[in-house]
């Protein structure tokens, strides 16, 4: 096996001894050798120490995974094999269900392959590819999944753009043809799935349990809005748990895609109102006709340019937060997400914390989620935990 060494800078070695995962270009002395994305590297340390065997791969802020640290290592078809087959034993349970027919089961680093996501949607499987160097091992891991499991069809997206963008091509593999859209279950509530039509499918699997419990106990007989709602994924569900919604989101494309998931749901949309338009611009005219919701849903993207704002999760959640406050009624509750991995959740309820004192009001966190169990996380890498939920019920004085 042809492989490059990359030496560790003195200050890394303990950090890739501990088992860290991502390839920080920082961290190692030089990266001139790295030519091609896909080649095989070997970390050492400057006494020649093995750290750990990986590949080449630019994604984010990194240039590559470690995938074993065992020197003994190959990172042949077996290697994907078992690793792949564990991931699969795994979410055995997942497999069973006849209420959630859509889930994760292979989640990048969490299952010992940085760069790589596997999710199953009702028989059918979808690739995602954070860089062109998991991608030269395409060959050995579509291999791998025919060899464990039955499938109905194979669907890929290439996120090869540092920035994690989409390449916009054909998403189908292999396999049979899914249809469109296929409806998939998640707690007995149905979305409709698009798995080639661009980046995203119609569902951001890892809020399963947070659409749950907006069901099960913030809804029956609430208003409740649902910002940057998308395909309305949590507007159905507080519909089905007997609220009242109201959907905004600035894409077009989310009124046709929200009442198609309402008409599939049996929830007519005729009751509940879907908003195409800037949030910023309808905080003003909220707050301006006194308009409160007992219930707001808040899940920004990490970062959202439009003509008449720009939001940063980083920069600005204090200030969504503050403005959110302004529309939400005495006693009402917030749920606040982020999937941004710069900050952590200590961080994240910092920003909520500060909203709410120069806000003046008093708050309690009733409940706070990350990522479900089919998105495994591994501690070697904790900001691979990206998802952070908080239920903030609003306390009147
Ligand atoms: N909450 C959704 C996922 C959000 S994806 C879900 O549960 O599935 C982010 C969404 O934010 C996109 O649909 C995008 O169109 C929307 N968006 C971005 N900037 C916005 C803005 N300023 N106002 C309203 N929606 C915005």
């Amino acid at each position: 096996m042809i492989e490059t060494t990359l030496v560790v800078k003195k200050e890394f070695t303990n950090k890739y001894k501990n088992g860290y995962p991502l390839i920080l270009k920082e961290a190692v002395e030089s990266t001139k050798d790295l030519k091609k994305e896909g080649q095989i590297v070997k970390l050492i340390d400057k006494k020649n120490v093995f750290l750990g065997r990986g590949y080449y791969g630019n994604q984010n802020k990194g240039c590559g995974w470690v995938l074993s640290n065992s020197s003994k290592s190959s990172l042949d078809y077996k290697f994907f094999y078992d690793k792949l087959r564990n991931a699969l034993s795994k979410r055995k349970e997942f497999y069973y269900s006849k209420d959630t027919t859509a889930f994760r089961v292979f989640n990048g680093e969490g299952d010992g392959i940085g760069g790589l996501t596997i999710d199953y949607f009702d028989g059918f499987y979808l690739l995602t590819w954070y860089s062109l160097g998991i991608y030269a091992f395409k060959d050995n891991i579509i291999k791998a999944i025919k060899a464990l499991v039955p499938f109905h069809g194979m669907y890929e997206k290439k996120r090869f753009d540092e920035n994690g963008m989409v390449l916009d091509e054909d998403s189908y593999l292999t396999g049979r043809k899914a249809p469109e859209p296929l409806i998939v279950k998640e707690n007995n509530v149905k979305f409709a799935i698009y798995l080639n039509d661009g980046a995203m499918v119609g569902v951001f699997l890892d809020q399963k349990e947070v659409r749950n419990s907006i069901k099960n106990k913030y809804s029956n007989n609430k208003s409740v809005l649902n910002t940057f709602s998308y395909t309305g994924a949590f507007s159905m569900f507080a519909a089905k748990g007997g609220a009242t919604t109201t959907s905004i989101d600035l894409a077009k494309r989310s009124l046709d895609k929200t009442t198609e998931n309402f008409n599939i749901n049996d929830i007519d949309p005729n009751k509940h109102s879907i908003i195409v338009e800037d949030l910023f611009v309808y905080f003003k005219y909220a707050k301006k006709n006194n308009i409160k919701y007992d219930v707001v849903i808040l899940d920004p993207p990490s970062f959202a340019t439009s003509s008449e704002s720009s939001f940063s999760a980083a920069r600005d959640y204090k200030d969504l937060v503050k403005k959110t406050i302004e529309i939400t009624s005495d006693e009402g509750v917030i749920v606040a997400s982020t999937n941004c991995s710069t900050f952590n959740m200590i961080k994240f309820k910092k920003f909520i914390d500060e909203a709410f004192i120069e806000s003046k009001k008093l708050y309690e966190i009733v409940e706070e989620y990350q990522l479900p169990k089919d998105f495994a996380v591994t501690d070697k890498f904790p900001e691979g935990n990206y998802l952070k939920v908080l239920f903030i019920k609003i306390i009147s004085k």
